[in-house]
């Protein structure tokens, strides 16, 4: 990694950094005020977590402004949709006014399948490298639930790639756990900071939550791994476990507790839009209504933005 990247470094310590996935405090999953937010991710900056992952969709820049206004020193990641050099402006723009702050530590492009959808957003990616060969940008990379999302990362010689990974595989579409670790590996070999998520399968491996964490600990091409969490307990749970320690049993019973779930609320119209934006197949249109499959949800919340009517929330 350059020397532009103060706090993103490859990670020297034996376990990968742990890093806050805020998905977890935005509207899109919680109703917590910007002000809740911030209390959640200062109180997980007390615990030395530092690096906070978030993305212009997920609409929570309020509640990192109001973190980092008293914590300066947290690192931010952010993701965005753009494929043009306007939007890629403008999603740089958001994110400073967002969060106040002129220096954003990386910018990735949003859910990249392969080295095609990267084709299809080069111009907002030339439009971020130059940025970064300001100062203004630390890092440039992609986000990714693909082995060819990976791949095009590899390929195309981003900073940074974050991708699902998980002991069963789940949420993976294009092949297998193997397939991921390989790829993962391949990344970190050609000198990408790689960060993991969605360890726990967007929930589906709470009842084995110890396991799953100590899968995702134990791989050593990971610099950073980002989890989701809403709530103090949670926060708890993870800093034991990454720092090798037996978390409070209390701790531990109230964030296995707290298994997410897509809710659709009633007053769908119908128009499909989830439908087409779930990558898993986890929505169906069911006699015109949008009906989760929950058995195939990562809980993303990638459907919850694409809804007009705002009625996709996991909970
Ligand atoms: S249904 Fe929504 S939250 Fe679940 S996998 Fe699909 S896009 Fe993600
Ligand atoms: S996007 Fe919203 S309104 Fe459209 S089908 Fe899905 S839940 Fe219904």
């Amino acid at each position: 990694m350059s020397s532009s990247l103060p706090r993103l470094r490859p990670r020297s310590q034996q376990v990968p950094l742990l890093c806050f996935g805020t998905l977890a405090v935005s509207p899109l999953q919680r109703s917590l005020t910007p002000d809740e937010g911030a209390a959640l991710l200062l109180y997980a900056a007390d615990r030395g977590i530092t690096t906070l992952d978030t993305a212009q969709y997920y609409n929570n820049y309020p509640a990192i402004s109001i973190a980092l206004r008293k914590r300066p020193d947290l690192a931010v990641i952010t993701k965005s949709y753009a494929w043009d050099r306007a939007g890629a402006m403008e999603s740089i723009r958001e994110a400073r006014v967002g969060i106040g702050r002129r220096y954003i530590d990386a910018m990735l492009l949003h859910e990249q399948e392969s080295e095609h959808t990267v084709r299809g957003h080069w111009d907002a990616l030339t439009a971020y490298r130059e940025l970064k060969a300001s100062g203004d940008l630390g890092a440039v990379g992609l986000s990714t639930h693909r082995i060819a999302g990976v791949k095009a990362a590899v390929r195309f010689g981003m900073d940074v790639v974050c991708a699902i990974i998980n002991v069963d595989g789940l949420g993976l579409t294009d092949g297998s756990r193997l397939d991921m670790e390989r790829a993962l590996m391949d990344a970190r070999e050609a000198g990408l900071f790689v960060i993991g998520m969605k360890i726990l399968g967007g929930g589906h491996l709470i009842a084995r939550r110890d396991e799953a964490v100590r899968y995702a600990l134990g791989l050593d091409f990971l610099d950073a791994i980002a989890v989701g969490m809403a709530s103090e307990a949670e926060i708890d749970y993870n800093c034991a476990m990454f720092a090798g320690q037996t978390p409070d049993p209390e701790a531990a019973r109230i964030s296995s507790a707290a298994a997410r779930e897509l809710m659709i609320e009633e007053g769908c119209v119908g128009c499909g839009r989830c439908a087409a934006r779930c990558g898993q197949g986890a929505i169906v249109m069911e006699a015109g209504q949008a009906r989760a499959v929950p058995e195939l949800c990562v809980r993303c919340g990638y459907c919850a933005a694409a809804c007009p009517y705002v009625l996709i929330k996991v909970v």
